[in-house]
């Protein structure tokens, strides 16, 4: 028997099957999708069994498979096509499409570590036994005493027990010891919660096919009861003995919502997000692949998660942006979700109360189905939003708060109602000034403005974490001139506490959140009214299910719509309603302040009236005009390299070379620099492509991404559907 292996190196030139010859004792464990153990070369190292065969036609010599990794682990014939179809999509290797799909501790990577912790237990062979081994030897007290543990709870913990103890019974055939894994997420909710759906949310409920692939868009407004309805939609497979993926954004909602997924079906959920230790994320992956659970609730890998008998896949807020990778490969969980879907004949719904303009746009083609929450639940109304502008303010010197704000914060203070500020810029300023000679710090790397940290008196680059600390006096003037400017979270937190001395603040950003379990933490102390404000940056604004809180500040909602990029507006339309959304979800309604100098902006001006459609019509006209998205497909090319005229020549290369190569209709823009030129000590150069079809794309761009992969000076980063430009 043969196998076709892919083996660890990611690289372009070794992205094919090397063949072994499988050892006799592996014939009947050996299974396609496996991870082995193989010589290479004169190394040894892991690869994927991609498929067995019981002869070696290739003419080369076999060597043969070292060990089989890990025999639990297979990858199904399902998880193998997907690999290939991220591969086909992206243009990654498989091997890398592989390695993405599984969670770290099963990478292959050079250093194993053992994740699989279990507990011991020990349990009696039979009663009988045991009875008259205590008869014949009533003075082994200790013995005895383990025995009669063990007869009144069926089973005991083995390190209650000395360890001669242990011995002893083993030895005499009294006991065995059962090794059981040990899972580290505590999910017992205690309580299982059902709610009885709305009319609204009963007839979307009906409105799914569970018979046949479609893709549903549930359009509803904040607050409209779609996780109620996720939950019904999940409940009702896992009646019929079928699983569920249900994919959250980023962390900060993830634990929320796993919350609330505990609640309705208790153990039988796995979780997956990035702030799970490795070990965690090893027992929730061996869990589903052993088949003891039917939901999986997730970020963006989960989507790769091997469940069997798949009934739905869940995307919530398909708007976010951390459902695209931004690292090689670069797929969007969407694309592999409906892939799945697909595979499966099973629906996939995509929720959002602001889906992006692909999706509304596929919805209202027909390509999607259409399904909406108009109303929010019960007697809850949609918050009153208020736009401030900030110019007049600034005459006032009220340069971070308006007088409206201000006197509004104070106003729910005393109610003893909550407060969500929104800043969406971390840190202390956004950059500091010597006002003597004009100097700027900057990162020596990324050629980008540094943060100010007050905390740790540090200047930080937000793109490559690079630090230093702030200087006394201008580093070029030795002057004592310099000057903070901008605001960052950290600043505003500061001036919130100066302000409203009783008040109790949290601030939850990047920084505030880094060490594990601390997202948690703010927001469950947040829910039990340890504070009346929260602020942070965009962490905050979407998912988050707070009933006392009654008023949302976004101190500067500019910052997001400035971003020279072509989903700017989308991004802030949805970053704002969004944010707003947090207010009045119970009883007491909410209000909404927007501070701005751009008043009379649509975008801002669509959120105050809460008027989606109205926006989604404006913005598909630039978008149409500008030959963007949804109208356009694009892909990004960036050829990335340390010396700055070679990517400048290799560029210019691209170019051409696409140009000769696609279609006629299809457009090539630049080369231009990439809107970050340096980073990391290498420059980048970025090409555009925009088509509405062509048959010759990938191939073309595959031969392209051939090409260079010998190339010394340049590497390729190609995006398919950037979500930034
Ligand atoms: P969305 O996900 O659309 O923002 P949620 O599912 O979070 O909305 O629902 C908003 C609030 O309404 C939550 O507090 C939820 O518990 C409550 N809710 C949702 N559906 C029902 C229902 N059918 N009956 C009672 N309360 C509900
Ligand atoms: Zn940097």
């Amino acid at each position: 028997m043969y196998a076709n292996v892919i083996i660890e190196y990611g690289v372009k030139s070794l992205n094919k099957t090397f063949i072994y010859k499988v050892p006799d004792e592996l014939k009947d464990k050996i299974k396609v999708g496996m991870k082995v153990y193989v010589p290479f070369g004169k190394s040894e190292v892991f690869g994927f069994v991609m498929e067995l065969q019981n002869n070696n036609d290739t003419g080369y010599d076999a060597k043969e498979i070292i060990r089989i990794d890990n025999e639990e682990l297979v990858l199904n014939k399902e998880l193998m096509d997907v690999g290939k179809h991220l591969s086909s999509i992206t243009l990654c290797t498989l091997i890398t499409a592989y390695q993405t799909m599984l969670p770290s501790s099963l990478k292959i990577k050079k250093q194993e570590h053992n994740y699989d912790k279990y507990d011991e237990y020990l349990t009696l062979t039979d009663k009988l036994k045991a009875m008259e081994y205590i008869c014949k030897y009533p003075r082994r007290i200790a013995q005895i005493k383990a025995i009669n543990n063990i007869l009144e709870v069926g089973k005991l913990n083995k390190k209650e027990v000395s360890s001669e103890v242990v011995k002893a019974l083993e030895e005499n055939g009294i006991i065995v010891i059962e090794k059981v894994n040990k899972y580290r997420i505590n999910k017992d909710s205690g309580k299982i919660v059902k709610k009885h759906l709305t009319e609204d949310q009963e007839s979307v409920y009906k409105s799914v096919d569970f018979n046949k692939h479609d893709t549903y868009l549930l359009y509803g407004v904040t607050g409209s009861g779609k996780t109620e309805v996720y939950i019904k939609w999940i409940e009702k497979c896992i009646d019929e003995g079928k699983t569920a993926i249900m994919l959250v954004p980023e962390i900060g909602l993830t634990t929320q919502i796993a919350k609330r997924f505990y609640e309705a079906f208790g153990s039988d959920v796995a979780i997956f997000h990035s702030s799970l230790s490795e070990g965690e994320k090893y027992d929730e992956y061996l869990k589903i692949l052993r088949g003891e659970v039917h939901v999986v609730v997730g970020t963006r890998s989960a989507v790769f998660v091997p469940l069997k008998n798949l009934g739905i896949i869940i995307i919530d807020e398909e708007d976010s942006s951390s459902y695209k990778q931004d690292n090689n490969p670069r797929y969007h969980a969407k694309d592999i979700a409906i892939y799945r879907g697909k595979y499966n004949n099973i629906p996939v719904v995509l929720g959002s109360a602001t889906p992006t303009l692909e999706s509304k746009a596929r919805a209202d083609k027909g390509v999607y189905k259409l399904l909406r929450l108009t109303n929010r639940v019960g007697n809850a109304k949609l918050p009153i939003i208020h736009v401030i502008d900030m110019e007049p303010e600034m005459k006032k010197r009220n340069m971070i708060f308006s007088e409206f704000l201000q006197n509004k914060i104070k106003e729910k203070l005393e109610r003893r109602e909550q407060i969500i500020l929104l800043l969406n810029r971390r840190g202390f300023s956004t950059f500091i000034t010597c006002s003597n000679c004009g100097y700027t710090y900057k990162c020596p790397s990324c050629d980008i403005t540094l943060t100010f940290h007050k905390s740790t008196n540090n200047l930080i680059c937000h793109y490559c974490g690079y630090q230093k600390k702030k200087d006394e006096v201008c580093p070029e003037c030795h002057e004592e001139s310099l000057n903070y400017y901008g605001l960052g979270t950290e600043k505003l937190e500061e001036r919130i506490k100066e302000m409203y001395p009783s008040a109790r603040v949290v601030r939850m950003d990047q920084d505030t959140t880094r060490n594990k379990g601390m997202h948690e933490r703010i927001i469950n102390d947040f829910k039990d009214y340890k504070y009346d404000i929260l602020l942070g940056t965009q962490m905050i604004s979407k998912g988050l299910d707070f009933p006392k809180v009654t008023l949302v500040g976004v101190i500067n909602a500019d910052a997001s719509l400035n971003i020279p990029d072509y989903r700017s507006s989308e991004v802030t339309y949805s970053l704002l309603s969004q944010v707003a959304g947090r207010a009045g979800r119970s009883e007491i309604p909410g209000e909404v302040i927007i501070q701005t100098f751009n008043p009379d902006n649509y975008v801002i001006e669509c959120v105050k009236n809460n008027n989606y459609d109205r926006f989604y019509l404006q913005e598909m006209q630039f978008r149409k005009n500008l030959k963007y998205p949804p109208y356009y497909y694009l892909v990004s090319i960036k050829v990335i390299g340390k010396i700055y005229e070679k990517a400048i020549e290799n560029s210019q290369k691209v170019k051409k070379y696409l140009a000769d190569n696609l279609n006629k209709e299809t457009i090539v823009l630049g080369p231009t620099t990439a809107s970050v030129f340096k980073f990391n000590n290498e420059y980048r150069m970025q090409i555009i492509i925009k088509y509405k079809f062509d048959d010759k794309l990938m191939e073309t761009l595959k031969d392209l991404d051939n090409i260079f992969s010998s190339n010394k000076d340049n590497y390729l980063e190609i995006d398919f559907n950037p979500l930034r430009i």
